[in-house]
């Protein structure tokens, strides 16, 4: 199984992900976090990263597809993948498909958490992460809207987006990603 989670900032994205990573060998790749992670560590990708993600802008996509590329080559990779937060544009998702070709890996199926923005402000605010303040916030959303909102249209075109309702509770969206998972692996 190999799927793109794909919505908003604050859309549930990593929640979701991380339960669904627990219940089976699928890897969740959360491009935010291996940044997190190499901003605290200081490596030469996080001192690269660090401002674009303290200012909430995008990180070149030179990089992105570089981490993708060394990720998605790892062994626990090997029975699937979910990609979080990546693609972010057009640009990476082509990158991705050059990848997945190189890496005779099929197309994934695209999730995407459909979100009513008053809702995504007010669980950012609360998740209270370092880069989680009013003005990242605000740039964050913004670049989600030009650079990103173009992927729903990408692949709704390839018939491989499923939406889902990401305003419900936890549970539930966890419910209708079952379902709506299911439902595309008999069909
Ligand atoms: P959120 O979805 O809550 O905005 P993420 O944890 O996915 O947060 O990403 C945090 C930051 O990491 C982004 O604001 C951006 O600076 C950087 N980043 C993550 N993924 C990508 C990507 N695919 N391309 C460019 N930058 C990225």
């Amino acid at each position: 199984m190999s799927l793109i989670f794909l919505g908003p900032p604050g859309a549930g994205k990593g929640t979701q992900a991380k339960i669904l990573a627990q219940q089976g060998p699928i890897a969740h790749i959360s491009t935010g976090d291996v940044l997190r992670e190499a901003i605290a560590f200081q490596t030469p990708l996080g001192k690269e990263a660090q401002a674009y993600v303290v200012a909430g802008e995008l990180v070149p996509d030179s990089l992105i597809m570089g981490m993708i590329r060394e990720r998605l080559s790892e062994p626990d990779t090997k029975l699937g993948w979910i990609l979080d937060g990546f693609p972010r544009n057009v640009s990476q998702a082509r990158g991705l498909d050059q990848l997945l070709s190189i890496l005779c890996q099929p197309h994934p199926q695209v999730v995407y958490f459909d979100v009513d923005s008053n809702i995504l402000v007010k669980r950012l605010l609360k998740r209270g992460r370092q880069d989680d303040n009013e003005e990242t916030i605000r740039r964050r959303l913004e670049v989600y809207q030009t650079e990103t909102t173009p992927l729903i249209d990408f692949y709704q075109r390839r018939r491989c987006l499923i939406s889902l309702d990401g305003n419900q509770s936890e549970s539930e969206v966890t419910n209708s990603l079952h379902l709506a998972l299911q439902c595309t692996v008999s069909a």
